[in-house]
């Protein structure tokens, strides 16, 4: 989608204030280790003339292997050196290295001629903060989430497994895609579906948070406002909400929440596989939340949705006692 000037300026922007920021961490931090740990600094001389020795042996055709093997060595027992002092002094050993919020891009914006991710989640955040659609609370996320709501008791027919138990795997599964957000091969698309109040919103926003901070773009929108935005873009020709609905089918994760709970009809329908099956094309990741069963998605949506969906997604139950209810009676009782 395009940006217009004074967007793209203002986002560029950002990024040079950004340099300059961590380029003025990274001094801070050379002084830092100059005064606290000054033999980092006589090792660095060190390496820096071995190793120039070492480039003057390469030149010259006739030196002994031996002595240029010597040398390397020399100067990787001088790395080690430097690494454990580092160490010893309880800083990590890349303390001294460029600072970057983005090490992908290296906070240019670009990676290879393409935009970082990093700059699509500028463009959605700018886009996003316009709109009055921001559900994400940042107070959710894997540090906040507790196990400790989900009963050992209440077990799974199929499965014989506890409600916690099955949480247990659930939170392995959403770390784990985290994890491997966009790589080769990993889990693109989560149906979350289950009874209300089991934590399907919960978790998606520990995912979206873990996400925004890996400089992510991700837009979390009920079912209700997705279809809202993509009416006001087709029928009123809203230009803010016509953005929005590119950046929809654009942005790295989708999070459609409370997926059922919209009136259905041809156009809900027709926008839904539009949104679920562009993304798919276009290697996006969704995750779509429910309180519908699996064959209440079949009856309500198209085939061809449900088909999408049970293909392209890995499908996830949430099942147990009212979680709400269960935080609700232990803050009672303390
Ligand atoms: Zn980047």
């Amino acid at each position: 989608m395009g940006l217009t000037n004074s967007q793209y300026d203002s986002i560029m922007r950002t990024y040079s204030e950004r340099q300059s920021e961590n380029h003025r961490i990274q001094m801070q931090r050379r002084e830092e280790i100059a005064s606290r740990i000054p033999e980092i600094k006589e090792l660095d001389d060190a390496i820096v003339s071995l190793s120039m020795e070492h480039a003057m042996s390469v030149l010259e055709k006739d030196k002994p292997a031996t002595s240029l093997s010597t040398l390397r060595q020399e100067i990787l027992a001088l790395s080690i050196r430097k690494k454990n002092l580092f160490l010893q002094n309880g800083y990590p050993e890349n303390y001294l290295d460029p600072v970057y919020s983005c090490p992908d891009c290296k906070d240019t914006g670009y990676v290879d001629g393409e935009r970082c991710h990093c700059f699509r989640q500028a463009v959605t955040q700018l886009l996003y903060s316009r709109s009055n659609a921001k559900n994400i609370h940042q107070n959710e996320n894997f540090h906040t989430f507790s196990l400790d709501f989900y009963s050992r008791d209440f077990t799974d027919a199929s499965t014989s497994k506890s409600s916690y138990e099955h949480m247990q795997n659930v939170l392995r599964i959403a770390k784990k895609y985290v994890e491997e957000f966009q790589q080769e091969g990993a889990i693109r698309n989560l149906l979350f579906y289950g009874n209300t109040g089991l934590g399907k919103t919960f978790l998606s926003n520990c995912i979206a948070n873990e996400l925004i901070k890996n400089c992510y773009s991700v837009i979390s929108l009920s079912a209700i406002e997705l279809f809202q935005i993509f009416s006001k873009s087709e029928f009123d020709k809203d230009s803010a909400q016509s953005e929005l609905a590119a950046e929809i089918t654009e942005c790295d994760l989708l999070i459609i929440d409370d997926l059922g709970m919209e009136l259905s009809n041809a156009f809900t329908n027709s926008k839904l596989f539009y949104c679920i099956n562009d993304r798919i094309l276009k290697d996006k990741s969704t995750i779509i939340s429910t309180n519908l069963a699996v064959n209440n998605i079949q009856e309500r949506y198209s085939e061809r949705i449900f088909s999408r969906i049970m293909h392209s997604y890995k499908a996830i139950k949430f099942f147990g006692n009212d979680i709400r209810l269960s935080a609700f009676c232990s803050s009672r009782l303390t």
